[in-house]
Parts: structure tokens; sequence; C-alpha cells
């Protein structure tokens, strides 16, 4: 059975942006300036590494495949919903379960978390994982038709396009009295180095080594500093979580059979700029999740630190040597593959206690193609008429398009917000 982990607490924290400047006061006084230095040290870099071969030349699989057909493996997916359960098929499965990537990442490693988790009672999960960087290439005829589920049709020949050229959105500042905050995040993986779910304790040590160093080199509004999630306390943690700063422990179920929440919290951190308005999280989910937040409704603004961050760190990186995995077809890579492509989430609170109850509400984000969360975090429920209104896809489209369609559902949100207040009609505004 699905449990959630977080929950009631974690929408009780919601209030935490609106909340946070009388929250941090003691806190800020145990943040020193400079950066936390991971535990870790390890001096080797990643254009160094062996790449390991072509797709599909990896290591043998394990004796019990040997031991027993394929068919004897097939997990049982009767009572599942989620893309991978739709997706898979005893011909593919067979295909596949022997197949071990150049990096050890098998099959049954890339659909466990679906096994183990049929559905989710808030969104569609796509219910696999990817574990290093050719996980696609070696499982390619499964992720193509799982793809397509998710990134609505995108074909398996599809060229993916990257645009984050912030002037170029338009209207992207909200009615502060329905929107509460506007954040948009991605993420990115570090090419060389296997992702969370399969990452060793010293691939996670480095990935964080690596990161630690890049934000700590950031410049003007980015300047900040690191803190290591092994040096905080449970308090200085939990107070980040309701700041929405923090990614949480690993209590979703869906991390854990992803394997991402083993050696908790070895090697995981957070990097935050001196206003808290732009943030790396470091190993949760991907290598990377790299967030640009603020109070209030200037998605502009928002958007701005978000296009500047991702091109500073990247050129921190790359002073290095390292790179992100990337590809023309799948554009960023990353753990799940809903994040494909851009990766980008953008996304604000907003109040809609009216329009959320109304009858076609669940109509008008499917057409708009936005997403709804709880405030807490994916694994919510909304409370009090406030929800987390987000881009749904990230692959096929530029982050300039799915920013925009946020913007642009969000206002007409507000439009129709203000229309039900009023106990009018919304008819001639929908989409
Ligand atoms: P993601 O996977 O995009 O990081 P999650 O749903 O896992 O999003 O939530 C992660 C954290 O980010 C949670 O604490 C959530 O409350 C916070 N968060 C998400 N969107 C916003 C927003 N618009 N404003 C403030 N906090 C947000
Ligand atoms: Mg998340």
């Amino acid at each position: 059975m699905f449990r959630l982990g977080v929950g009631a607490s974690r929408i009780a924290g919601m209030a935490g942006l609106g909340t946070a400047a009388t929250g941090i006061g003691a806190y800020e006084m145990m943040n020193s300036s400079s950066c936390d230095n991971p535990n870790t040290e390890i001096t080797i870099t990643v254009k160094n590494f062996n790449s390991g071969g072509a797709a599909g030349k990896g290591p043998e699989p394990r004796l019990a495949y040997k031991n027993f057909p394929a068919s004897a493996d097939y997990p049982d997916l009767s009572k599942h919903n989620n893309h991978m359960s739709a997706s898979l098929t005893p011909a593919m499965y067979e295909k596949y379960r022997d197949v071990v990537t150049p990096g050890g990442y098998t099959f049954d490693n890339a659909i466990q978390t679906g096994v183990d988790n049929p559905g989710h009672p808030f969104i569609m999960t796509c219910g696999a994982t990817l574990g290093d960087e050719w996980t696609y290439e070696c499982y390619k005829d499964f992720f193509d038709v799982l793809i397509a589920r998710r990134h609505s049709g995108y074909p398996a020949d599809g060229v993916h396009k990257t645009d984050i050229d912030h002037t170029k959105l338009k209207n992207a500042n909200f009615d502060e009295k329905y929107v509460l905050s506007s954040r948009v995040r991605t993420g990115r993986s570090i090419k060389g180095l296997a992702m969370p779910p399969f990452s060793t304790r010293a691939e996670r040590r480095e990935v964080e080594r690596i990161l630690s160093k890049a934000g700590c080199a950031l410049d003007g509004e980015l300047k900040g500093y690191y803190q290591s999630l092994p040096n905080m306390t449970e308090a200085q943690h939990e107070q980040l979580i309701s700041e929405h700063l923090m990614y949480d422990k690993p209590v979703s179920p869906l991390l854990i059979a992803g394997g991402m929440g083993r050696d908790w919290p070895d090697g995981r951190g957070v990097y935050l700029s001196n206003k808290k308005d732009f943030i790396l999280w470091v190993n949760e989910e991907d290598h990377l999740r790299l967030v640009s937040m603020q109070k209030g409704g200037d998605m502009g603004a928002v958007f701005r630190r978000f296009c500047e961050g991702l091109s500073q760190v990247e050129g921190q990186m790359k002073k290095e040597g390292y790179e992100y995995m990337w590809s023309e077809h799948l554009g960023y890579i990353l753990a799940c593959p809903s994040n494909l492509g851009t990766g980008i989430r953008a996304g604000v609170h907003i109040k809609i206690p009216n329009l959320s109850k109304h009858k076609d509400f669940e109509g008008i984000l499917k057409k708009l193609r936005l997403q709804k969360r709880g405030t807490g975090g994916v694994d919510t429920k909304a409370s009090g008429g406030v929800f987390d209104i987000s881009n749904g896809d990230r692959l096929g489209y530029s982050e300039v398009e799915l920013v925009q369609r946020v913007v642009d559902g969000v206002n007409l949100f507000v439009e129709m917000e203000k229309r039900l207040e009023k106990g009018k009609s919304i008819k001639d505004l929908m989409p």
C-alpha cells in the first residue's frame, strides 16, 4: 500500500514562505557565511573516468537470471497504474532482463520503483528510473514507449530544444493577492557518475564535492554558502524544510524504492544564496536540483535568476572539465523520465479556493497541460484552496515555452478566481 510519509505536517508548514521572515531569525545565527566542507575530499576528475564502453556491453547478468527464465521473474503488475506498468510487456522484459548497462544497472533496477509503488494518490508516476548515462540506450524500446506516454507522444526520433533567454518571457508579474510564491527548478546530472538511484557512496561524495565547490564560486546575487546535511542538526534541517528551502528526509516511497534514500544523509546538502532565493540541492533525486524562488508573484525575476544561475553553475563546472549528461534526443538526462528534456518545473503557490472547487477545474488543467500539487511537495494534498500549479511537460518544449505556459495559465486562473469570487460565470474564459 502507498503510505504518505509527509502529509499533514508538511501542509501545516506550508505557510513557511509567508512566515519565513519571522522563523529564520534564530536559524540565521547558525549559518556561517562561509561554505561547509563536505566530509570527504576525492580528487579524481570526471574527464579521467573510464566511460565503460558501448551501450549493452555491460557486465555479465547475475547468476539467478541464468537459472530461471525471464517469465519466472516477471513482476505482478495486476494492481498497477503507472507509466511503467502500462508500457512493459513480457516480451520487452524478456529482451531486457539480462541486459546490464556498462555501469552495472539492470532492467530490474530501472523498474523497481514502479513495481513497489503501484500508483500514487495525486499524480500519474513514471514508475521507472535511470541509473546511469547508458540506461536509456540499453532499454530503449521500453523507455521510448514510456516517454511517449509521459511526454504527450514525444517520438523515438524527437529532437529536444533548449532556450533559456529569460528576456522572452512575457506578463510574468502575478497578482500577489492570489500568488503567494513563485519558483522555477530544474535538475542536472554530471556525466561519468551514476545517478542517485544507483550511485556508490564515492560517486555521491564526488558529486557533493563538485557542486559545493561550484556553488561557493558563485558571485553577485547568487553568492552564498553550502551546508552539508550530516553537519546539520535535525532542527536545522526541519527549519529549512518548513521554509521550502531543503528537501525532505527520504520518506517518499517513490524515492526509497528508487534507491535514492540509500546511505542517508551521506553526501547530501544544500547551497543557499544569502537571500535564500537561489538554491542548489545536492544528491536528492538528481545529482543537482537548481531552484530559484521567492515570495510573491514576480516570476520574471525568478526566471531571470534561474537562467543566470544555470549558466554560472555550468560555467564553474566546465572550468574543472565536467559536463552535464545531455543528448539531442533526451535533452538533459535525469533520474526520473518525467524530468527528461528541460527538467524544468515552473510553479506558483496560488490561492484559488473557488476555482479549485469548480467542476471544470481538472479539465482546464488538462487542457492547459498544467499539473496541480499540494504545497508541501508532490506527496502532499492541497489544503485551504492553495495549490502548487506548474507545467506538466518537460520534454519537447523549450524552457521559455514551458514557463510561459505556466505564466499564461496562472494569469488566467487569477482572472477566473476573481470572477468566481463575485459569483460570475467563467464560461467565456474557458481555454
Ligand atoms: P520539486 O520536485 O519540483 O522540487 P516537490 O513537489 O518535490 O517539487 O517539492 C519540493 C519542495 O519545494 C517542497 O517543500 C515544496 O513545498 C516546495 N515548493 C514547490 N513549489 C513551490 C512554490 N511555488 N513556492 C514555494 N515552495 C515550493
Ligand atoms: Mg521532488
